[in-house]
């Protein structure tokens, strides 16, 4: 049997789980990280200029700690003979594998879908800005369209005049018209109706075209069909549609949940094969306080750390633990307006306005940083659920929706 524990994904899942089974493995087992680049995606900015910076190389920092990067698309996985494929050819064996291969934009499968812009990851977001560049360069008041008005569309939304202005164009972002579209009722529908009306009200001060219950039937780089027969001609149209599941993920066995991801169980184990776990966007677990997970970053950190314990504690002959997750908390970016912050599945408004903002920007720009200045020691210290362990949630009925 292999001693070799491989994290598909270098996301920030995969990042902590290999981090973590590194800490918890003896010397002699390998750890290995397969993924497409050697690179860390900071999706939760991408909304933000300058997407070419955020990015950033993993490599120093698993070197240091002793983790092979092994670069490539996984294509494949034999669970019986405990085979990773990557590229539709090298085989990689293991012992233990941890799935952290994240999500991906629902692309809405409708004409011309592939032809509007997303934020989705940094080619998508470069190619967006690029786009933003040049129309702000040629009109001097450019119309936005975004489809989908969820929680990337509305930071989206509230960031475009100082993306327009960060382009050298300030008169062009003022007068620029900018329409967010959704088909729900309400702006925001899976936030709650806690922070509502303070994103409502950052909504009406950036002078957007906000239209609700309004369906898009086709799509272009160039217009939005909507279901009321109106087209809408727009310099850029971008698609915050929400994800799910990264098509890796089908090939695990076992069951799905609505968003594709694989049902585990509390120590984030397939059922269907038990050297199977399980972390970040790709897994449907129970936090511990009755709430599915989200695809957030604030799960993926915790589900990673958990993945790569409990894989390495198998391999080991050790105990796994149930994966338990922090109180979950919401930061919001308002634009102009600032940030809101939430506590609790009620989400709760405990701060907005500067106050918020500085601690959304500590997050965006700080915490969810691997920490590349940290020792050896520091890093894998970090990877401990300890923290988690000792916070654990108290326990509820209620299901988030
Ligand atoms: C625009 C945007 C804004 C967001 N804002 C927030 C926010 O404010 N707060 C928040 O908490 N979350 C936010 N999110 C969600 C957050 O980014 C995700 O929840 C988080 O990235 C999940 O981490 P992960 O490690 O599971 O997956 P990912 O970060 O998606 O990483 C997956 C990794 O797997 C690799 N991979 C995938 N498939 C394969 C394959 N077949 N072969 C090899 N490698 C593969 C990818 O290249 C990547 O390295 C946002 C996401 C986006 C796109």
């Amino acid at each position: 049997m292999s001693s070799r524990i491989v994290v598909v994904g270098g996301g920030f899942a995969g990042f902590w789980a290999a981090v973590a089974a590194r800490r918890v493995a003896p010397a002699e087992f390998d750890v290995v990280m397969a993924s497409r680049q050697a690179t860390q995606q900071m999706r939760p900015r991408l909304y933000e200029a300058n997407p070419e910076s955020l990015q950033i190389d993993l490599s120093p920092i698993l070197q240091k700690i002793g983790i092979e990067f092994v670069p490539g698309e996984a294509t494949a996985l034999d669970h019986i003979a405990r085979k990773l494929v990557l590229d539709h050819k090298k085989e990689l064996e293991y012992g233990r594998v941890v799935v952290a291969t994240g999500s991906a934009l629902r692309r809405p499968l409708l004409p011309g879908a592939d032809e509007a812009y997303s934020i989705d990851t940094v080619a998508e977001a470069i190619s967006f800005d690029k786009r933003l560049a040049e129309i702000t360069r040629n009109s001097g008041a450019p119309t936005l369209a975004v489809v989908g008005a969820g929680f990337t569309g509305v930071e989206l939304t509230l960031e475009l005049r100082d993306r327009i202005a960060h382009h050298g164009a300030p008169g062009a972002a003022e007068h620029a018209r900018i329409l967010p579209f959704d088909a729900a009722d309400v702006v925001g529908r899976e936030l709650g109706a806690g922070p509502r009306p303070v994103i409502e009200a950052a909504l009406a001060e950036a002078r957007v075209e906000l239209r609700l219950a309004v369906s898009v039937t086709a799509l272009a780089r160039d217009s939005v069909l909507l279901s009321d027969g109106q087209t809408i001609s727009a310099d850029a149209v971008v698609l915050t549609t929400g994800m799910a599941a990264a098509e890796f993920a089908r090939n695990i066995p076992g069951e799905r949940d609505r968003l594709g991801r694989i049902v585990v169980d509390r120590s984030l184990r397939t059922p269907a094969s038990a050297a199977i776990f399980v972390a970040g966007d790709a897994a449907a677990v129970d936090g511990g306080d009755g709430h599915l997970v989200l695809q957030s970053c604030q799960h993926a950190l915790q589900l990673g750390r958990f993945a790569g314990e409990n894989a390495a504690r198998d391999l080991i002959g050790v105990p796994t633990i149930p994966y338990v997750q922090p109180p979950y908390v919401t930061r919001f970016d308002l634009g102009r307006s600032g940030a809101v912050f939430t506590r609790g599945w009620e989400r709760t408004v405990e701060l907005t306005g500067a106050e918020a903002k500085a601690v959304k920007r500590r997050i965006n720009r700080e915490i969810i940083y691997p920490p590349f200045d940290a020792t050896r020691e520091e890093l894998l210290a970090l990877s401990s659920v300890e923290p988690a362990l000792q916070r654990r949630p108290t326990l509820k009925s209620q299901r988030s929706p």
